[in-house]
C-alpha cells in the first residue's frame, strides 16, 4: 500500500487527503497546530463562495471562458476547462453529501451568470473547512501529524521521499502533497493567514521544482485600513460607494463602471486617491447589512465601527498569490514524488489574475486529483512547460529578515522598474522564506516590462502581446542537496 504525506489542512490539503485515502493509500495529514482547526489558513477566511457551473443557462464551457478572460492572456485553456468541468461535478457531489449551502447562486464580477455557491452568508470558507474536516476525521485511512512545520523536502535519488520539520523530525512517504497555501503574508498588510509566506514554495524551489507566475499578486481594494480584514466585493455589488474625504465617488474619474470595475482597476484608483487623503466605504444606505454580511458586521463591530451608521476607512491589501509550484492537471510538479495543490501550486488556471471564487473550487478539484494520483505508483511524467526561464539565487535558510517593507515598496499594485531594482537590492541581505519569495517575485517582475493582469507597471503602461507567456523560475544558490 502506498503511503502519502499531505502537508497543510486548508481546503486543498483536506481534499487531497480524502482523495488519496479513497484511492486506497495510507495517508499522513500533517499540519502545524494541535488540530486541523488550530492550523490557520486562508480557507477559513473565504467570504464570497465557490464558483461552479450549475445554474440554468450556465455551462462548464462558459465558466472556462470567464476564467480565461480574467487571467489576461496567461491562463492555460486546458486547465481552465478541466477546472470548470470537474469542478461542477465536485460541487454537485459536495451538495449531495450535505454541504450546508445557502439557497440559490450569486452573481459576482467577471462571471457572466450567477454561479457562486455560498454558505452562512459571507462565511463560505469556514463552512467548507468544517465540512471537509468532519469527513477527514471519519476516514480511518488518514493518520494525523499535528505540530508539523515544514523546514525542507527530503530527496532520495532525485525523488521526493518525505520532509524534515522545523523541530528536527522527519516524515517519510512514497509521495508528498504540498498544500501549504500562498504567499500574500510577505506583505505587511494582507487579508490572508499570517503564516502564508510561501514556505512550501521556497522548500519546493530549493529541492529543484520549477515555479511560475510569481510576479502576480491580486490586491483587494476594500480592506479595513490598518488591518487585514476584508470587506467583500459583494458589498459594493449591493450598492456601497467608495468616496474620498469630500464624499466624492472618485472612481468614475477613470472608469465608467465606478465601484463595479475589476478588482485591479479599483485597487489602482484607491491607491491614487490615498495619496490625497483617506478613502471611505459608504454602505450606510445598503439594506440589512447585518443580515446579508454577518461576518463582516461582526469584524467591524470588533474594530468599533457600526457600518450601518458610519463610514469605513479602507485601503488595498495583498489578497491572493497567483504564482507557485508548476503542476499538471493531477498536481504533479516537475520534481518526481512531489505534488502541489491549492494556493501553493501554479496549475495554469489563474494566469495574471485569478477569477474570484475559483480558488476554493481549484482546491477541491486539484486536491482530489492529486490525492488520487499520489495513491498509485507509475512512471513520473513531469508537466510540459514553455515560457521564459529565469535562474534566481535564493538567500540561505534562516530567520526572516525585514523583507516585508521592501516587498510592499517595490511590488505593489503600481510598480516601476526602478522600484523593483531597489527591492531586489534591499533583499540582498536578509535570509529566510519571505526574502526568498521577495527575490523570486522581484526577478519575475523585473523581467516583465509591461502591464498585465493584477498590477500596473507605471513605466510600461501597455500590455505587450509579445509577453503573453509565463515566466518560469528555477532556484540556483540555496538549493538543498540531500
Ligand atoms: C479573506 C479571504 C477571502 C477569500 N475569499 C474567497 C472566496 O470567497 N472564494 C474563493 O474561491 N477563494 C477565496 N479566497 C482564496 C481562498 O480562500 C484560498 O485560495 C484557498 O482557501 C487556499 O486553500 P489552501 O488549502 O491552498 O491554503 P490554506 O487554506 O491557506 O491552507 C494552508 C495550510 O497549510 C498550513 N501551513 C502553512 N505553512 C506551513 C508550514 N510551513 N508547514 C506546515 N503547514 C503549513 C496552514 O496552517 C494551513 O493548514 C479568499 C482568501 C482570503 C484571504
Amino acid at each position: 500500500m502506498r503511503h502519502v504525506v499531505v502537508l497543510g489542512s486548508g481546503a486543498a490539503g483536506l481534499a487531497a487527503a480524502l482523495g488519496a485515502a479513497r484511492a486506497g493509500a495510507e495517508v499522513t495529514l500533517a499540519y502545524p497546530g494541535e488540530g486541523i482547526d488550530a492550523s490557520p489558513g486562508s480557507t477559513q477566511l473565504a467570504q464570497g463562495g465557490i464558483a461552479a457551473a450549475l445554474g440554468p443557462g450556465d455551462s462548464p464551457e462558459a465558466h472556462a471562458l470567464d476564467t480565461v478572460a480574467a487571467g489576461a492572456g496567461l491562463v492555460d485553456k486546458r486547465a481552465a476547462e478541466h477546472l470548470a468541468r470537474r469542478g461542477a461535478g465536485e460541487v454537485e457531489a459536495l451538495l449531495a453529501a450535505g454541504f450546508p449551502a445557502d439557497p440559490g447562486l450569486s452573481l459576482e464580477a467577471a462571471h457572466r451568470v450567477a454561479r457562486i455557491v455560498h454558505a452562512g452568508g459571507d462565511r463560505t470558507g469556514a463552512a467548507l473547512h468544517r465540512f471537509l474536516a468532519g469527513r477527514v476525521l471519519e476516514e480511518p485511512r488518514i493518520r494525523h501529524a499535528p505540530g508539523t512545520r515544514l523546514r525542507s523536502l527530503v530527496l532520495r535519488d532525485g525523488t521526493v521521499a518525505g520532509l524534515d520539520t522545523a523541530d528536527g523530525t522527519r516524515l517519510t512517504g512514497d509521495a508528498v502533497v504540498l498544500a501549504t497555501g500562498g504567499y500574500c503574508g510577505v506583505y505587511p498588510r494582507s487579508t490572508g493567514a499570517p503564516g502564508a509566506i510561501g514556505t512550501g514554495i521556497v522548500a519546493a524551489a530549493r529541492a529543484g521544482a520549477l515555479l511560475a507566475d510569481m510576479e502576480f499578486v491580486q490586491f483587494h481594494p476594500t480592506v479595513l485600513e490598518g488591518t487585514g480584514h476584508l470587506i467583500s466585493e459583494a458589498v459594493r455589488g449591493a450598492g456601497a460607494h467608495l468616496v474620498d474625504g469630500e464624499g466624492r465617488r472618485f472612481l468614475f474619474d477613470t472608469d465608467p463602471r465606478g465601484e463595479l470595475a475589476p478588482r485591479d482597476v479599483v485597487s489602482a484608483g484607491v491607491c491614487r486617491a490615498l495619496d490625497a487623503g483617506p478613502v471611505w466605504l459608504d454602505a450606510r444606505h445598503v439594506p440589512d447589512l447585518p443580515g446579508a454580511f454577518p461576518g463582516i458586521t461582526a469584524r467591524l463591530a470588533e474594530a468599533g465601527i457600526d457600518w450601518t451608521r458610519q463610514l469605513v476607512p479602507v485601503a488595498p491589501a495583498a489578497h491572493y498569490s497567483m504564482g507557485g509550484v508548476v503542476t499538471d492537471l493531477s498536481g504533479r510538479t516537475t520534481l518526481p514524488g512531489l505534488y502541489a495543490v491549492g494556493e501553493v501550486a501554479r496549475t495554469g488556471v489563474r494566469g495574471a489574475n485569478r477569477l474570484a471564487s475559483n480558488s476554493l473550487l481549484e482546491a477541491l478539484v486539484f486536491g482530489a486529483a492529486a490525492g488520487e494520483a499520489s495513491a498509485s505508483a507509475g512512471e513520473w511524467v513531469a508537466p510540459a512547460v514553455s515560457g521564459e526561464f529565469l535562474d534566481v539565487a535564493l538567500p540561505g535558510p534562516g530567520p526572516d529578515g525585514d523583507a516585508r517593507d521592501a516587498i510592499a515598496a517595490g511590488l505593489g499594485v503600481e510598480r516601476t522598474g526602478e522600484g523593483i531594482v531597489r527591492t531586489l537590492a534591499a533583499l540582498d541581505g536578509p535570509g529566510g522564506d519571505a526574502a526568498s519569495i521577495g527575490r523570486l517575485m522581484a526577478a519575475a517582475a523585473q523581467s516583465r516590462t509591461e502591464s498585465r493582469g493584477a498590477h500596473r507597471r507605471l513605466d510600461h503602461p501597455d500590455t505587450d502581446p509579445a509577453q503573453a507567456r509565463p515566466i518560469l523560475l528555477r532556484a540556483t544558490e540555496g538549493v538543498t542537496t540531500c
